[in-house]
């Protein structure tokens, strides 16, 4: 093979061609339905079938993926996605993950890969000055919340059983102090997962009572701690940012009531929550958080940097380097002043997924990044009043950020058919969740690209499958009475 036909043409023909693909997928964005138009049974039947003996040209490849993955893919990048917690991508964000593949880079030490480790150093710098937090704390950048979770848990196992003497990166569990932890009623599913991943069981997490919007009550944590025995190495786990409500751990109190009761380690999920640390007027929300040891968060949510990327933040560096940093022999020490990447997330070998948060964050600066999270609140605030102008239609929330809980007709049945009605009519899609045991719709808004006009397109399709909904179900009601 000659230099150009691994570098020239043949290369250059599939990547021109996969970024008109790319760019013609990203227009259609906007009007295309946004539910996957292909089930399972087309999708195994256009990308199934047996190992191919012989190869494929790349652009029939590319061609034949482009397609298949067009009819399978969820067009949760666009702006009428208001499914989970998603965001999209910026257009800054995805050009720069395009270049990460392209430079294939190994993040993992400064010598393999320099740009990278600088990247992320200077990331790491802004975001502690975005969000307020310790400049001088521990930055990692994970694959996303659960594994900023594995790691800042980690930290602070090392950190209260070292202060009992334990040296648990060494020898581990067995024999090692028991663990208190405890974690609001609402906690997502990712802290006990790591928990689980740590050793210290998910089940044995205790749970503090939340308030009516899932918040985290700080007179029942000061009761749960008041009970526990003073000296166990304790952790707190709080929330900014419930994944339903939107609520935020009123975190001066929680700080206050964990500082006060010990020297337990208190650690917060922030994985969207913390973006309103952005905002200068949802200060309020989320002042205090400061005080806290440790943070996960996400780039692919409200950054709006394509998946996967997420962050963690320790605030004693030491301890998360500890926790964290490989220390096989023929590894250096890095007493340097260059940044290893490795030193602080699980991962060895990885993608060097500082470049799209960089280029997110000098794209949008400050101002950006808060007109976006403020932005998303006022939409989500728009459909809330939209949707509850109907009547019959219920928010149940307290829109305090980018989450609306929606109940139709105080029905179970009649919310579930109106989800599905939405996820099939396709002009919007988002998803049913339960809050305080009734089934809800749940409208999260993270997506840079998402308008007014797409909010009130979205709200109109809602009311209209409500009413299509209520109607049908009012014919069956009559039928048959409950
Ligand atoms: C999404 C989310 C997580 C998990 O984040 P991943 O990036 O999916 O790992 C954790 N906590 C909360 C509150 C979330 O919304």
């Amino acid at each position: 093979m000659t230099t150009d036909e691994r570098w020239g043409d043949l290369t250059a023909n599939v990547l021109r061609q996969t970024s008109e693909l790319a760019i013609d997928y990203l227009r259609s964005l906007p009007d295309r339905p946004v539910a996957p138009s292909a089930r399972l049974a087309e999708l195994r039947q256009r990308m199934g079938g047996p190992l191919p003996e012989g190869g494929t040209t790349a652009e029939q490849v590319v061609r034949e993926l482009a397609l298949a993955g067009e009819a399978g893919a969820m067009a949760s990048a666009g702006p009428r996605f208001f499914g989970f917690v998603i965001g999209g991508g910026l257009p800054v964000a995805l050009a720069a993950d395009w270049l990460t593949s392209t430079w294939d880079q190994n993040a993992t030490m400064y010598v393999i890969n320099p740009a990278a480790a600088v990247a992320e150093e200077t990331a790491a710098g802004w975001l502690l000055e975005l969000f307020d937090l310790p400049r001088d704390a521990g930055v990692g950048f994970t694959t996303g919340c659960q594994m900023a979770h594995v790691v800042a848990l980690a930290a602070a196992r090392r950190h209260v059983l070292l202060k009992r003497g334990w040296d648990v990166d060494r020898y581990g569990l067995q024999g090692a102090p028991r663990v208190r932890v405890l974690a609001g009623a609402e906690v997502h599913v990712t802290v006990p997962r790591a928990l689980q991943l740590l050793g210290l069981g998910s089940e044995t997490m205790e749970l503090v009572a939340a308030d009516g919007q899932g918040r985290m009550r700080p007179d029942a944590l000061a009761q749960a701690l008041a009970e526990g025995e003073r000296d166990m190495p304790t952790v707190v786990c709080a929330q900014v940012g419930n994944v339903n409500t939107g609520a935020c751990d009123p975190m001066s109190e929680i700080a206050d009531v964990v500082r006060t009761a010990g020297d337990a380690w208190l650690h917060v999920d922030g994985a969207f929550g913390l973006w309103a640390r952005a905002v200068p007027e949802l200060g309020p929300l989320v002042s205090g958080l400061e005080r806290a040891d440790s943070w996960a968060s996400d780039f692919h949510k409200w950054l709006n940097v394509p998946y996967d990327s997420g962050l963690v933040v320790v605030r004693q560096r030491d301890i998360h380097r500890a926790a964290m940093a490989p220390s096989a022999a023929y590894l250096m020490p890095s007493e340097r002043d260059e940044r290893d990447p490795w030193d602080w997330v699980a991962e060895f070998s990885r993608r060097a997924r500082g470049f799209p948060v960089y280029a997110a964050l000098r794209g949008l600066g400050r101002l950006g990044v808060a007109d976006m999270v403020r932005g998303n609140c006022a939409l989500a605030a728009r459909m809330a009043a939209g949707l509850s102008r109907e009547p019959g239609v219920e928010v149940l929330n307290e829109v305090v950020l980018n989450q609306v809980l929606v109940r139709f007709g105080d029905d179970d049945q009649l919310t579930r058919d109106v989800i599905a009605r939405v996820q099939a009519d396709g002009t919007c899609w988002l998803s049913g969740s339960v809050w305080q045991d009734r089934a809800v719709m749940r409208v999260s808004v993270s997506n840079w690209s998402t308008t007014e006009e797409d909010a009130d397109l979205s709200t109109d399709a809602i009311l209209r499958c409500y009413r299509a909904a209520r109607d049908g179900a009012g014919d069956r009601g009559a039928a048959s009475p409950r």
